[in-house]
């Protein structure tokens, strides 16, 4: 599995995949992501810090993401983190966190701007849409105003192409994220081991009659396969 990669359009950056304790969510349907985790702190850390090794600051600007919350890696890891910030001279670091571990940003803020670095926060919402996401995707999101789950967040991650969206849902979640936060990640969705399965002609929608619309917008990402960003494969379907 890759675990390294570089960005190089829209907010260019590297990115690193790396393994925490897991997900403590694991709820939702459509994802087997959190399989990429082991309980051995040591074996992550290890594996994290060469991970790590290869980030060159060539943009100033990193995101680390992993099978779950930022806050599922350990103490040894984070501190890599801070390290490597430190030394490559990167500015901007992106996390992911899931929403029952937001209280855990404010620190994690504090301690990057402490070293003169920004954290962005990326949360998966993937549908404003409330009814639809928690009863049928069980993201695990208890809050349906996009304006409060955005209240600790800078991004956010949609899904696009399971059965039931429409062309109107998908651009109308489009809108509505890049009215709440500061970027937007559409992945669109990729088979896995999840009960929820991805639709050919809900991809195909997608792709004709809503992707187009966003794909010159700066503050979009738009990932067609799960390893769009050059990083993930065979284990984790992030
Ligand atoms: S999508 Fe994220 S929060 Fe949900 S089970 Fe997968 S890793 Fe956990």
């Amino acid at each position: 599995m890759e675990r390294y990669g570089i960005i190089t359009e829209k907010n260019p950056r590297e990115i690193v995949l790396l393994r925490g304790r897991g997900c403590r969510w694991r709820r939702c349907r459509f994802c087997d992501y959190y399989l990429d985790f082991s309980r051995d702190a040591q074996a992550n850390y290890r594996l994290n810090k060469e991970v790590l090794s290869h980030v060159t600051g060539l943009y100033g600007c990193l995101e680390v993401i992993n099978s779950g919350s930022f806050s599922d890696l350990d103490e040894k890891t984070l501190a890599c983190i801070r390290q490597t910030a430190a030394s490559k001279n990167i500015r901007q670091i992106h996390f992911e966190c899931h929403w029952q571990d937001r209280g855990t940003i404010k620190t994690l803020r504090d301690a990057f701007k402490a070293l003169g670095v920004t954290v962005k926060v990326k949360i998966g919402v993937e549908t404003f849409d409330a009814l639809f996401r928690e009863c049928y995707l069980d993201k695990g999101i208890d809050e349906s105003n996009p304006a409060k789950i955005a209240e600790d967040y800078d991004e956010c991650c949609l899904l696009a192409g399971i059965p039931g969206q429409t062309a109107a849902s998908m651009t109308c979640d489009i809108n509505l994220g890049l009215k709440h936060f500061d970027r937007v990640c559409v992945n669109v969705m990729t088979e896995n081991t999840a009960p929820v399965k991805p639709d050919a002609s809900v991809i195909d929608v997608f792709t004709k009659d809503v992707c187009p619309a966003f794909i010159d917008n700066a503050r979009v990402d738009i990932l067609m396969t799960n390893t769009d960003f050059g990083v993930g494969g065979d284990t984790c379907e992030k």
